[in-house]
């Protein structure tokens, strides 16, 4: 006989904790009045469509067909709100107003914003792989491609779009590196493991995201660390190779271009070494150091075309040289 009145009080306070967060959901256009559903996260509240939900993914539609609230006593499926049936999650309440604003607001995503922010990518990433939620999860998928690609072309086409997306916090990296890790997100992790590559120790054995909690487990700092020595030992290879110079073929002064380009060298010799390791970001700077000086136009092309050459063919070598398999 207690037993009905203490659970209606606690039902009621519930309903009260829920109350309270509704703007966030109504902020987020994602309280429909005529919805069927209320999916609640971390005690926010949306009220949805059973339908749109359930076309939209699997995991939702047989989670939805669930034994009906007067049959099943045991779970939350018997909970209302007022009236409406509730389905609680156990995600962060904004990562799953993310995932429903991808699923209703998709095309105000896609015509708003030019870049989509990390915060978006992450939810639509993670959520729609969980909840098999496809167009959000494809989108995010191929935005971030855009910005870690497997092409060196596009990466450095691409350098300003990722400085508006990864923003000024560089730790943003490693957030993206285990992303594509706990993804397995094979075609983004060279990029990523490249670009956490170019972090200093501090923020690699301290790293602390933007927007979540990210550091690098022991194991990822090991392949980070061993793949950066090998970056740092192949430019340097390609910088020992720059000595023995070969002017262009078409050369019409070749003691004169070999003269300059020592001389280069050795003026500019301390600067390109600092460069080891990073040379797939600062290429122009290299580019310049070596056509410094009166340099036939035949040469200045011919050592932009090696350093050119070299990049492409370190990109494609990040696999092999951060030890990942195919
Ligand atoms: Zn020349």
């Amino acid at each position: 006989m207690d037993e009905e009145p203490a659970k209606k009080r606690k039902r009621d306070s519930d309903d009260d904790i829920l109350r309270l967060n509704i703007d966030r959901a109504k902020e987020s256009k994602l309280w429909f009045e005529d919805g069927n559903i209320v999916v609640v996260a971390e005690n926010v509240p949306f009220k949805v469509h059973k339908g749109v939900l359930a076309g939209k993914s699997e995991v939702f539609s047989d989670m939805f067909s669930l034994p009906q609230p007067s049959v099943q006593d045991m779970s939350n499926v018997n909970e209302h709100f007022e009236g409406t049936p509730v389905v609680r999650l156990t995600d962060d309440w904004q990562d799953v107003k993310t995932l429903l604003a991808g699923i209703y607001h998709l095309e105000e995503f896609l015509e708003n914003l030019s870049t989509l922010p990390f915060a978006v990518v992450n939810p639509w990433i993670r959520l729609g792989h969980k909840y098999d939620v496809r167009g959000p999860r494809s989108e995010a998928l191929r935005r971030l491609g855009v910005l870690f690609p497997v092409s060196y072309h596009l990466y450095l086409e691409n350098a300003i779009l990722r400085d508006r997306f990864i923003g000024s916090n560089l730790k943003r990296f490693i957030t993206i590196y285990n992303l594509a890790r706990s993804q397995n997100l094979r075609d983004i992790l060279p990029a990523a493991l490249y670009k956490c590559s170019s972090l200093s120790y501090d923020v690699l054995v301290s790293g602390v995201g933007e927007d979540a909690p990210s550091s690098l487990s022991p194991a990822d700092l090991v392949i980070i660390l061993a793949g950066q020595r090998n970056l740092i030992n192949s430019d340097i290879g390609f910088l020992k190779k720059l000595i023995a110079f070969t002017p262009s073929e078409n050369c019409s002064t070749p003691d004169h271009c070999h003269y300059v380009t020592r001389l280069n060298l050795g003026v500019y010799w301390d600067d390109l070494i600092a460069h080891a390791g990073r040379i797939l970001s600062t290429s122009p700077t290299v580019m310049t150091y070596m056509t410094a000086g009166n340099l036939c136009l035949h040469c200045k092309n011919h050592i932009i075309d090696e350093v050119q050459k070299y990049c492409v063919e370190t990109w494609n070598s990040l696999d092999k040289l951060f030890g990942l398999k195919r």
